[in-house]
């Protein structure tokens, strides 16, 4: 803490902490509490800056500890641009250059794809597709109120932190039609909601949740035909962003989805793809054409440090797919992570390795659980208890607690951390 925050601060909050202990009954003050207390106040403190966190909570793609960890080779090139860097600039011409060009290249011939825009992330993504293709004025004469988006009710998901599909449409400056039940949608119910106004038929991913019982929706190639005859635009969103086909991964991917006939696909950059907060948009260059002119795609756009490592992530499901940590974590096997558990036993002297439910998250793969292991302890004051002291050791261990007992799950734990979580772990069953 002294090293991280600086002598004063530290003294500062461990009074504080003594202080309220005394002022609690007349017990002995709890060593372990004042200090779980003093970090958690100063990692609250204004500047105290992102604390690096080991996952041991099973979830791949936890959102709330930033989704996926970057490639080595994201970082370098992140690093690389972070100074002064070719970003607009056109070097052998010695004059202003395009934004993105070479990764906008790449993100369409990964998908297989005519054109592609990065914005700054998935929800970015949505939003600029829809304001281009149906926004209030830009969508042609007569839509001063938008142009209408129909969408199945099935789709009308919340993305996360309350952000919904419907409001998304809206913000865009479209007009959200909706069509067919919760769980029934028929070709004939988008048919039968197409009105002159009608410019865009959303598909979005039910990536948070599944349906499962009597269902019915309407997939992208049935859709494409509809709009095709009707002269309007599919646009799809797919969310996780899943480019091409993975083993073992069963998650719509934009290759397949442009394929199918959707006009615009739409992802995030740190889902399945593995990349740094970014928005992918693919799909014909007509239709990319009027979101490439969009005064919003201003408002939106990436980062070079993002640009960077979005490029380089990408480069890597073109050449080693399986140097992207997140395709790496959801392919290890029970061998490697029995293994690491095991390591993980020895280490800490205590405890059982047992076998674990793992997540990808993210809103990816919902509902399919990834066979993983973890290290189970029953410490002494109580799994609550252990699981606040690991999320206040340095650097601070994010566990999960199943059945009274707390467990280090191994799916997104890397070997090179588990001397660092063994410290943590000595520390609370001591
Ligand atoms: C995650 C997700 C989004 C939002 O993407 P962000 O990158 O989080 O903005 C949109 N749609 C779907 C279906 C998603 O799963």
């Amino acid at each position: 803490m002294v090293a991280r925050y600086g002598r004063g601060a530290v003294v500062a909050a461990l009074r504080e902490g003594l202080a309220e202990a005394r002022l609690a009954a007349g017990a002995m003050p709890d060593t372990a509490a004042i200090l779980a207390g003093a970090a958690a106040h100063l990692a609250g403190q204004p500047g105290a800056g992102l604390v690096r966190v080991i996952n041991a909570s099973g979830i791949i793609l936890h959102t709330n500890l930033g989704r996926a960890p970057l490639a080595g080779a994201a970082l370098d090139a992140m690093r690389a641009a972070a100074g002064y860097c070719d970003l607009e600039y056109d070097l052998p011409g010695g004059r202003r250059g395009a934004r993105g060009a070479r990764l906008e290249a790449l993100v369409a011939q990964l998908a297989g794809a005519e054109a592609a825009l990065v914005v700054n992330n998935g929800a970015a993504a949505i939003l600029l597709a829809l304001a281009g293709l149906a926004g209030a004025g830009l969508a042609g004469a007569g839509l001063a109120g938008g142009g209408e988006v129909i969408v199945a009710r099935g789709e009308l998901v919340e993305i996360g932190g309350g952000f919904r599909i419907p409001e998304v449409i809206a913000a865009g400056g479209a007009r959200l039609v909706e069509v067919g039940a919760t769980n029934i949608v028929r070709l004939s119910d988008y048919r039968a909601a197409i009105t002159a106004d009608t410019r865009v038929l959303l598909k979005v991913h039910q990536s948070n949740f599944r349906m499962v019982g009597f269902t019915c929706d309407v997939g992208i190639g049935a859709l494409a035909g509809l709009a095709r005859e009707a002269g309007l635009r599919v646009v799809a969103d797919l969310g996780s962003g899943l480019i091409a086909p993975t083993p073992g991964v069963d998650e719509p991917t934009l290759r397949d989805a442009l394929a199918a006939g959707a006009d615009v696909v739409t992802c995030s950059g740190d889902k399945l793809l593995g990349g740094p907060q970014a928005g992918l948009i693919a799909g014909r260059a007509e239709a990319l054409a009027p979101l490439r002119r969009h005064p919003l795609l201003r408002a939106l756009r990436l980062g070079k440090v993002s640009l960077a490592g979005l490029e380089a992530t990408l480069r890597l499901h073109r050449d080693a797919p399986g140097a992207v940590p997140v395709l790496a974590m959801l392919a290890q096997g029970d061998d490697v992570l029995a293994a690491r558990a095991e390591a993980l036993r020895i280490m800490v002297g205590s405890g059982a390795v047992v076998a674990s439910e793992g997540y990808a998250g993210g809103g990816a793969l919902p509902g399919r659980v990834i066979a993983s292991r973890a290290l189970a302890l029953e410490p002494a004051g109580g799994a609550d208890a252990a699981a606040t002291s690991l999320r206040a050791a340095d650097p601070p261990v994010v566990a999960r607690i199943a059945g009274g007992r707390l467990l280090i799950d191994m799916l997104a734990l890397g070997d090179g951390e588990l001397r660092q979580v063994a410290e943590a772990l000595r520390g609370i069953i001591s």
